[in-house]
């Protein structure tokens, strides 16, 4: 077996310590007889799943005891709608349109009531983080913490005196962040936390509870909440991946630890990147990702010719999205240290042997 070294946006990498244990417990989980996928989400074996995902999410994040942990369906996607429908109430909801998602949540809302776009980057292809002013008397501000696409992200988190909502789906867990400057976190698992199929949503309890009365059950946070992310079934089998990358990055040295990696990772590819003479990184360098890293060469030819050598050599999936066009690199938290360095290494000798082509 060889494994390849993915840099995909998401579904993404996964640690091989987390497939090597799904693995080992896949026919048979503990001494219950049975696959997870194959337990009832009513029985007490899969009950100690979910809470014990939630527990350790709770414990490596720092999440206070009066915020709710829901386990979703949906995707990301669908919290650009929930978020707007609980939350909203009448009033003005402040957007900052960092990129593509950012926007796609920001239109969205605007199906449910009035929506403000405080701020937007689109003038500069979403290569920075622009500077913004908070309606004090808006429902929520909502912001994209980390733009997987075009690989930027908030470094300072803004202090609002409005409910903070924050689409973290591309760095949840990659870094320290105080959940008590946020009303609302949401996160697809498939970048950070797990498999695609479950999406993490950190609430704060005063937000619940709020929507109107002919909201469908589904929809609502008051009744995820209530039921403890079973009032129906969940994705059983991805939250019990999230259990497992949870005690992963326990095992780690937990979150600390995690950013000190991905830091060191991100450095070394901005730092070759800065000094190379064909590559070029797109995001502003104070705004730059620590998870999806975007450049480009001078020419589409040389991008295509890199992205197919790269993926010749065991380094797949670092074609960039066709909104930035080039490369990205996502290296999340599974991606192990020596997997960007053996990356740097192959751009180092591409670009020495591709020269004349510049
Ligand atoms: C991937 C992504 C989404 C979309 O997630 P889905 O789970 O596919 O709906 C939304 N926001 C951000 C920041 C993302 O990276």
């Amino acid at each position: 077996m060889k494994r390849v070294y993915n840099f995909s946006a998401g579904p993404a990498v996964l640690p091989e310590e987390v497939l090597q244990q799904a693995a080992n417990e896949m026919l048979c989980y503990q001494d219950t007889g049975q696959s997870v996928m194959e337990m009832s989400h009513r029985s007490a074996e899969y009950e100690a799943i979910i809470r014990s995902a939630e527990d350790i999410l709770r414990e490596i994040m720092g999440v206070p005891a009066n915020y709710k942990v829901l386990f979703l369906q949906g995707g990301a996607s669908l919290q650009f709608s929930m978020v707007p429908l609980n939350l909203m109430g009448g009033k003005t909801a402040d957007y900052v349109v960092t990129g593509e998602f950012a926007n796609k949540a920001a239109k969205e809302a605007t199906k449910f009531g009035h929506v403000n776009r405080v701020a937007s980057s689109e003038d500069q292809n979403f290569s920075y983080i622009p500077s913004f002013e908070v309606d004090k008397d808006a429902a929520y501000l909502h912001i994209t913490t980390n733009n997987t696409i075009y690989g930027t992200r908030w470094t300072d988190i803004p202090d609002v005196s409005v409910p903070l909502v924050a689409d973290m789906s591309s760095d949840i867990l990659s870094r320290v962040y105080d959940v008590e400057k946020f009303g609302l976190i949401y996160a697809g698992a498939q970048k950070n936390l797990g498999a695609a199929g479950v999406t993490v949503v950190i609430i704060r309890e005063d937000l619940i509870g709020h929507a109107p009365p002919d909201i469908p059950a589904m929809l609502d946070y008051a009744v995820h909440a209530k039921a403890g992310s079973l009032y129906n079934t969940p994705s059983t089998y991805a939250v019990y991946i999230v259990k497992l990358v949870c005690e992963w990055i326990r095992a780690q040295g937990g979150v600390t630890a995690i950013q000190t990696r991905n830091e060191a990772k991100a450095k070394l590819l901005y730092d070759y990147l800065d000094q190379s003479s064909m590559f070029n990184g797109t995001a502003t360098p104070k705004d730059r990702s620590i998870m999806n890293v975007t450049f480009v060469t001078q020419s589409k030819e040389l991008d295509a010719k890199f992205t197919s050598e790269a993926a010749k050599h065991g380094f797949i999936n670092l074609k960039g999205h066709r909104a930035v066009g080039g490369m990205r690199a996502s290296i999340y938290n599974a991606m192990p240290y020596s997997g960007v360095e053996e990356l740097v290494q192959f751009m180092r000798r591409f670009e020495d042997e591709n020269q004349n082509a510049k």
